[in-house]
C-alpha cells in the first residue's frame, strides 16, 4: 500500500465532525440522492454531483473514471476543472500494477496525497499520481454491490488542501453515487453492445442482399449458355447418334443429363433469389384461391398417383399471392412426391393462434427423422439421392424464404415412416 495513504489512515481521527460540517455533509448527500432520482441523464447527474461536491470539498478538478477489471482498463468518463494531458474524457488507459486504480481495487478505501514533496519522499512519482500541476489529491474507489467499478478523484492546486476528514467525506459521497455510476457504466456498455449488434445486423443484411443480387444475376445470366449447351447436345443426340460408337453415346448421354441438371439447379436458384429481389407488394389474399391454383399446377402429379388432397376453410392474409401459391405448391408437391406405399392423403388446414394463423400441410408419406428437421430447410440439402427421388433440394428453402418474408416461420413435425406435417405461420390481418 502507498506509504502516504497508510500514514494518513493511521492518523485519521475517529472524533465526530463538528455539527455544521456534518449538517452540510448531510445536506449534500441528500441533494445527491435527489439528483440521482430526478434524472436519467448521466451527464446531468455528473454535473450536479460535481457542484454538490464543490460545496463541501472545494476543488480545481473533479473527475470520475470507469474501471473495467475484466479488460484491466480505466477511462475518464467525466472531468471538470483543470486538464490533465492524456486524461481527457473517453481516453482508455491500461491499469498499471501499483498505480492508483490497482491500489484502490486492492484496498477498497480512499487515498490522500497531500503534497508532491511527501509523495516523493515515499518513493512515488508525484507528477503521475497527482497529475499536471495539482498538489493535493483525493482518490476514492466506487464500489457497487461489492464490485469496484470506478474512481472519484478530487484535486487541488494547493498543497495540503485536504485532510483526512475530507477524505472520509469523499468516501461517503463516493458510496452514495457508486450505484448510479455503475448503472450508467453498465447502460453505456449495453448501448455500445447494442450499437455493435445493430451494425452487425445491417452489415449482414447488406451482404445478404448483395449475395441475393449476385445469385440472381449469376443464375439469370447462366440460363442462356446452358440452354444452348442442352439444346445442341439434344440435337447431337438425335441427329448423330448413329455415327457415334456405344461409348460416345454414353458420354453424350452424360453431357445431356449434366446440362439438364444444371439447368434445373440454375432455374431453382433463380426462383430462390427472386423471392427477395422480385417479390410483389402484399395485398389481402384469399389462401383458398391460392391453394386451388397450386393444385391446378399439380394436377398431373395428383392424378398420376391418385392423391387425395382435402382442406379446411382457409383465411385471407396480407401477402404476395404468387409466392403463397408457390409455398403451398411446394409443400403439397412434396407431400405427394415423398409418398409411401399407400396413395397419398394430404390435408391443408389453418388454425388461429394469437396474432397469427398456423397453416398445416399434413401427409401420410415416408416422413422425416427428427434429426433432419432443420437441415431440410437449408438450400440444396436433400435426404435422398436423385435416383430415389428427383429434385434439387431448393423447394423447402424457397418456402422458408417466402414465409419469413411474410413475417412468419416454418417447421416440420414428423417421424420416419409416419408421415409429415409441415406448419407455417402468417400474421393475421387486423379485423
Ligand atoms: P427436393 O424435394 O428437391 O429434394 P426440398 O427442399 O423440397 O427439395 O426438400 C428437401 C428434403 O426434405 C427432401 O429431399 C426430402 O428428403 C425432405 N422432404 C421434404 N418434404 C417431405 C415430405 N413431405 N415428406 C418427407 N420428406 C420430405
Amino acid at each position: 500500500m502507498n506509504e502516504v495513504s497508510r500514514q494518513v489512515r493511521t492518523s485519521r481521527p475517529s472524533a465526530p465532525h463538528e455539527p455544521e460540517r456534518q449538517a452540510a455533509e448531510y445536506a449534500v448527500l441528500a441533494e445527491i440522492g435527489r439528483i440521482i432520482s430526478s434524472t436519467l441523464n448521466i451527464d446531468e447527474i455528473y454535473e450536479q454531483f460535481a457542484h454538490q461536491v464543490s460545496l463541501l470539498i472545494p476543488f480545481d478538478r473533479l473527475s470520475i473514471s470507469a474501471v473495467d477489471m475484466d479488460a484491466h482498463t480505466v477511462q475518464a468518463v467525466y472531468a471538470v476543472g483543470g486538464d490533465i494531458p492524456g486524461w481527457e474524457r473517453g481516453v482508455v488507459h491500461d491499469i498499471v500494477p501499483g498505480g492508483i486504480s490497482d491500489i484502490l481495487e486492492r484496498d477498497r478505501r480512499g487515498i490522500l496525497f497531500r503534497t508532491p514533496a511527501e509523495e516523493e519522499e515515499a518513493g512515488h512519482q508525484p507528477a503521475r499520481e497527482l497529475g499536471g500541476d495539482f498538489q493535493t489529491r483525493i482518490a476514492v474507489p466506487l464500489i457497487a454491490h461489492g464490485v469496484f467499478v470506478g474512481t472519484l478523484n478530487i484535486r487541488s492546486l494547493q498543497p495540503y488542501a485536504y485532510d483526512e476528514s475530507q477524505l472520509a467525506q469523499a468516501e461517503r459521497i463516493g458510496a452514495q453515487i457508486a450505484g448510479t455510476i455503475a448503472n450508467a457504466f453498465a447502460y453505456e456498455k449495453l448501448e455500445a453492445a447494442q450499437h455493435a449488434l445493430e451494425n452487425a445486423v445491417s452489415e449482414l443484411r447488406r451482404s445478404n442482399q448483395e449475395l441475393e443480387q449476385f445469385a440472381y444475376v449469376a443464375s439469370h445470366d447462366l440460363q442462356e449458355p446452358l440452354r444452348k449447351i442442352a439444346s445442341f447436345c439434344n440435337l447431337l443426340e438425335s441427329r448423330y447418334a448413329d455415327t457415334l460408337d456405344e461409348r460416345g453415346g454414353v458420354y453424350l448421354h452424360y453431357i445431356v443429363d449434366g446440362a439438364m441438371r444444371m439447368q434445373a439447379l440454375v432455374n431453382d436458384l433463380l426462383l430462390y433469389s427472386r423471392v427477395a429481389t422480385r417479390g410483389q407488394e402484399f395485398a389481402p389474399t384469399d389462401t383458398n384461391d391460392m391453394l386451388q391454383e397450386a393444385l391446378a399446377n399439380l394436377d398431373v402429379a395428383v392424378a398420376e398417383c391418385n392423391a387425395c388432397v382435402t382442406s379446411d376453410p382457409l383465411p385471407t392474409v396480407n401477402g404476395d399471392a404468387a409466392q403463397l401459391v408457390r409455398l403451398l405448391q411446394n409443400l403439397v408437391g412434396n407431400a405427394i412426391k415423398y409418398r409411401g406405399e399407400a396413395p397419398p392423403e394430404v390435408h391443408v388446414g389453418a388454425v388461429r393462434e394469437g396474432d397469427a394463423w398456423v397453416f398445416s400441410v399434413q401427409d401420410n408419406g415416408i416422413g422425416i427423422a427428427p434429426q433432419y428437421a432443420e437441415r431440410i430447410f437449408v438450400i440444396f440439402q436433400r435426404l435422398h439421392t436423385r435416383e430415389e427421388y428427383g429434385g434439387t433440394g431448393i423447394g423447402l428453402s424457397v418456402c422458408k424464404k417466402i414465409v419469413e418474408r411474410h413475417g412468419g416461420r416454418i417447421w416440420v413435425e414428423s417421424q420416419e415412416g409416419a408421415g409429415a406435417t409441415f406448419r407455417f405461420t402468417l400474421p393475421r390481418m387486423p379485423e
